[in-house]
């Protein structure tokens, strides 16, 4: 028995509230928030005549917590989880704070304005720092930390795929597969085709930044920084064939170095096809990528927005995809004195999702984790006080509830390892 708070009604929110209803004795009421109300009254629509769960909706600028705040006081839910922006995470946790709530999101925190002076100075002394210069990372989110421990809550960041159950497949191996983990590659596959020549499967805005930044992986104890799409392996996917992938920087390896010190050596890798490299190349040459405003014709305009009304939305690329996605983690290490090879991962198949909840396999393998770590914050078989990320967390009850609900594990003893 539990009232949420859901901010956001995007692809991957869609999905999450899908399948929130689907669990009514876990997820009785909900609210769902966001900045255009009307897509939250049609999915509420949609929803209502096949679920027992209570669903209202409402309109809140995330940017502003003491909106947030206001509506947090007026529905009183048990956890809100933010499935709106990363730009929101800081805006929507200073909210939970003052509302004593317990918060979740999906990934961590960057400024929509990476031109702001005040954000730029603490940018520049990390990148210098910690040695990786994607405008993401933990730092912001994890200066909570003793806020939350002291106020008793929890706070579960980037409970997606990936991140997410990327860092729960590591939790898993280390306790059960492992004495000593040495390396950790994550996969991310797309063998998905939407039949456009350009379009990105999350935030086109998020997306871009994210897979146009400089790669960079975690060894031996510090990061080294490569140029963007610089490293790139071939590999033969499960269930999707032979994919050209490429080395980026990502989340979880900041977590996951901090959490699983052991390891020597983390990468994470992720496949695109030549068309989507030569658009997204063409695009920053252009200036096309850039999240600063030119004036165009009196007005101001920030070149990324302007392209991401542009493309087509993430969500109405259901009916058109095909193909599965296959994302995992090959892991090497040692077991009872032997040398151990294993990997963990998950195929799901972009229209078999679209059947079941309308929506392509990259908004589904994000919003089913979403409603599965909501559920495991709401049942208390995840009870950390504080900030933390899926890999501090038990990940047998989560990856349980994942092969319920839509994201069976697939387990591979003998997996050939990425050169
Ligand atoms: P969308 O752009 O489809 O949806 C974003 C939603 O947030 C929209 O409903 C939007 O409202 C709402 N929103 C934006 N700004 C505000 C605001 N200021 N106040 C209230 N609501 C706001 O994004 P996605 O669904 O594709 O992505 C959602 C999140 O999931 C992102 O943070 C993304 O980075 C993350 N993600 C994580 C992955 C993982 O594996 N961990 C993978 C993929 C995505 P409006 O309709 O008005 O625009």
């Amino acid at each position: 028995m539990s009232r949420v708070l859901i901010i956001g009604c995007g692809g991957v929110a869609s999905v999450a509230i899908f399948k929130c209803c689907q669990a009514s004795d876990v997820f009785t009421e909900l609210c769902i928030a966001s900045r255009t109300k009307e897509k939250c009254d049609l999915l509420a629509e949609k929803l209502r005549p096949k679920t027992k769960t209570m669903i209202t909706t409402a309109q809140v600028n995330a940017d502003n917590t003491d909106e947030v705040i206001r509506l947090i006081r007026s529905y009183e839910p048990d956890l809100v989880m933010n499935i709106a922006l990363p730009y929101q995470d800081l805006s929507i946790m200073d909210a939970c704070l003052a509302c004593g709530v317990n918060y979740m999101d999906t990934a961590n925190y960057e400024p929509e304005d990476t031109d702001d002076p005040a954000w730029r100075k603490i940018y520049e002394a990390r990148c210098r720092e910690k040695g990786f210069s994607a405008y993401f990372d933990y730092s912001w989110q994890w200066a909570y930390r003793e806020k939350f421990e002291k106020a008793g809550l929890t706070a579960l960041l980037g409970c997606g795929f990936d991140p997410g159950v990327t860092q729960a497949y590591c939790a898993y191996a280390k306790k059960h597969e492992f004495d000593k983990i040495d390396t950790i590659d994550i996969l991310d596959c797309n063998g998905g085709d939407h039949g456009y020549p350009f379009a990105t499967n999350f935030n086109p805005e998020v997306n871009l930044r994210e897979v146009s930044a400089p790669g960079s992986y975690w060894e031996d104890g510090h990061w080294t920084e490569v140029p963007a799409m610089s490293i790139k392996r071939e590999y033969d996917f499960d269930q999707v064939g032979m994919k050209d992938m490429y080395l980026l920087h990502h989340e979880e390896i900041e977590s996951l170095a901090e959490n699983i010190p052991e390891v020597k050596r983390i990468r994470f890798f992720m496949t695109f096809g030549q068309s989507y490299l030569t658009h997204m190349k063409c695009l920053e040459n252009v200036g096309m990528l850039s999240t600063t405003p030119v004036q165009f014709e009196g007005h101001s305009i920030v070149p990324i927005k302007f392209l991401k009304a542009l493309l087509p939305d993430p969500a109405s690329l259901g009916p058109r995809t095909h193909g599965k996605t296959n994302i995992g983690c090959i892991f090497t290490g040692h077991k009872d004195g032997q040398e151990k090879k294993w990997m963990i991962y998950n195929v799901c198949d972009h229209q078999a999702c679209y059947k079941e909840a309308g929506s392509q396999a990259i908004s589904y393998t994000t919003g089913v984790p979403a409603m599965c770590g909501a559920m495991m914050l709401l049942t208390g078989k995840w009870d950390l006080k504080g900030v933390h990320t899926v890999e501090e967390f038990d990940p047998d009850p989560f990856l349980d509830a994942l092969d319920v609900y839509g994201l069976p594990r697939s387990i591979c003893e003998d997996p050939v390892l990425v050169p």
